[in-house]
């Protein structure tokens, strides 16, 4: 039995001034799927996840989740709908705890700022601390070697760990679809072999999240994803497995011809 949709884009065309940074693409991720966009640098691979998640509006077409259209949902919301993402260039408190980093992923779920709560610890206690287990409990599963650091500062961490709570916190809004933009950059093999043993782990306990993971590393390409789609200029080239996709010859000169 083929999986439901769960996130769907059609059309979307994205213009930036004389730019067209994405044109007419399509696409469906299906519940528990895991599809790995690649493309050159500039093909328009993280401006798709903006799209998504709400900080691009689309010149044109459209998003749903569940079948609802998401255009013009402000992003916070779209969170508490169900889709977390990481960014290409690490977007943690360096200043934060681990722990309060995760916390902060929590925002969307409690209803008092939780951001409040940690700048100023004032209200929301109980929800502070209910929190804070939570987020406990999370950094455990994805990491136990994050959860024994949870009190140094996301800033002091190596960088493949800095990696590795930033999905923990996109995870602590506890998402139906997460988005990862090149999450092995800055990774040695070693590391990005760990990264993928944390993503099998995390797809074994909870299958029906889906994923969309954009990624340069080939092996990770090759190893992980249901599905590959190729973007090059803002164009879909191709989607299908992995093993398909990188025969196709436009996909091959989109690589080679840079
Ligand atoms: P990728 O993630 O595939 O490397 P991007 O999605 O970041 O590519 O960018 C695609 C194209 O859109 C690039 O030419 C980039 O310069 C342009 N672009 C992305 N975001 C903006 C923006 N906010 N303003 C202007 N141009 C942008
Ligand atoms: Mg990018």
């Amino acid at each position: 039995m083929v999986a439901p949709v769960i996130l769907s884009g059609r059309s979307l065309t994205m213009r930036f001034g004389g730019l067209v940074a994405m044109a007419e693409v399509d696409f469906d991720l299906r519940r528990g799927e895991i599809l790995g966009i690649i493309g050159p640098n500039g093909a328009g691979k993280s401006t798709l996840l903006n799209i998504i998640t709400g900080l691009y509006v689309p010149s044109s077409g459209e998003v749903r989740l569940e079948g609802e259209r998401l255009n013009g949902v402000p992003p916070h919301r779209i969170v508490g709908r169900g889709i977390a993402r990481t960014f290409q260039s690490s977007r943690l408190f360096s200043d934060l705890s681990v722990i309060d980093n995760v916390v902060i992923g929590r925002h969307s779920k409690t209803r008092s700022g939780v951001i409040d709560a940690i700048f100023r610890r004032s209200r929301a206690d109980r929800e502070m601390a209910a929190s804070v287990s939570i987020a406990e409990e999370l950094l455990k599963a994805v990491s136990r070697d994050l959860f024994e650091q949870r009190h140094r500062l996301a800033g002091e961490l190596p960088q493949a760990d800095r990696r590795r709570l930033e999905i923990a916190r996109a995870l602590a809004s506890e998402p139906k679809v997460l988005l990862l933009d090149e999450p092995s950059s800055g990774m040695d093999d070693a590391d990005t072999d760990a990264l993928m043993d944390d993503i099998r782990a995390l797809c074994a306990a909870r299958p029906d999240l889906s994923l969309m993971i954009i990624e340069h590393d080939m092996r990770l390409v090759a190893a992980l994803p249901h599905r590959v789609m190729v973007l090059d200029y803002g164009q879909k080239l191709a989607d299908g497995p992995f093993e398909e996709v990188r025969l196709i010859p436009r996909v091959q000169e989109a690589y080679l011809g840079r």
